[in-house]
């Protein structure tokens, strides 16, 4: 698989301005009102600002991971559908997703268990000090933090599951195996029989290509694979893809139980609305 064009990374360009390159001609800025946090750990640097309009931003090696005003896109976008169209989600597993977004939206469900696999433990750290809705998942007795690379505890475990969410970041650094396509070979021996996988594929813009490579892949390993859209405003481009994996759960069908009250982003009508791609794509 040739490797996509990662987001470029942030630069200061002056003393309260950063810049996300997302192209060498575009990009996105953040003003900043604090730096929160700077660190670099064993696995990448780890910042944390405050902006205006955002709230707190989270960013890893440059790259915006999630921020407070809008994370709900992203969040519910990577889990509920999966979560909905299953029958009765009982066990979870979520790799990546150190900043506790995804935890938080599972947790919603009257599921029996929740494993986080995270490999940068420092991430949960910072995640815990500055974002509010890690805290509660973390007291949570159903949510379990488990420190290593998903790819070795995926061959390492003998459980299985209902549902895997992969919320990874983009294909560089440690989550490139995230994205490969061995590793989505090596979730088919922990899927229960009606077991859905979700992941976060990229920029529906910037990351086509890539997205194009991998449909084909996924089409050879699950009965039903099929990408699906979303927007998230401090994304590249904007417009987010990700993939839903199945040999038994047609997602087409759409959720098959009533949507959870108190979302903000997801419902029956966007779930319609999401499995239908664009031309271009
Ligand atoms: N929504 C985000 C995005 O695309 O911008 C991704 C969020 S989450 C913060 C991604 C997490 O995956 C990071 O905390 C990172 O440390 C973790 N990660 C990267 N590679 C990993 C691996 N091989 N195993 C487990 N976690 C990994």
């Amino acid at each position: 698989m040739s490797s996509p064009r990662p987001r470029l990374k942030i630069r200061q360009i002056s003393k309260n301005i950063i810049w996300e390159e997302q192209t060498q001609a575009s990009g996105f800025y953040f003003r900043v009102k604090k730096w929160l946090h700077r660190e670099q750990s064993p696995f990448q640097r780890i910042e944390v600002i405050e902006n205006e309009t955002y709230g707190r931003v989270l960013m890893l090696d440059g790259l915006v991971q999630t921020t407070e005003a809008d994370e709900f896109f992203y969040h519910e976008m990577l889990v509920q559908p999966a979560l909905h169209c299953h029958p009765e989600p009982k066990r979870v597993l979520i790799i990546g997703g150190g900043d506790g977004g995804a935890l938080k939206e599972v947790l919603k469900h009257p599921v029996e268990k929740v494993i986080l696999v995270e490999i940068d433990e420092r991430v949960v750290e910072v995640a815990r000090k500055f974002f509010p809705w890690l805290e509660p998942c973390l007291k949570d007795g159903r949510a379990e933090i488990v420190f290593a690379d998903g790819s070795n505890y995926i061959e390492a475990t003998k459980e299985k599951f209902d549902i895997i969410l992969i919320d990874s970041s983009d294909p560089v650094g440690p989550s490139e195996i995230l994205h490969r396509q061995e590793f989505f070979s090596k979730l088919k021996k922990i899927m229960r029989p009606r077991g859905i996988v979700a992941a976060q594929s990229g920029s529906a813009f910037f990351h086509r290509e890539l997205i194009r490579e991998k449909r084909r892949f996924f089409e050879d390993m699950f009965r039903y694979a099929h990408f699906y859209l979303g927007p998230v405003p401090t994304y590249p481009g904007g417009l987010w893809a990700y993939i839903f994996l199945s040999d038994r759960i047609n997602p087409l069908r759409g959720p098959a139980k009533e949507i959870i009250p108190g979302l903000k982003y997801y419902s029956r009508a966007i779930h319609r609305a999401a499995f239908a791609l664009p031309p271009f794509l």
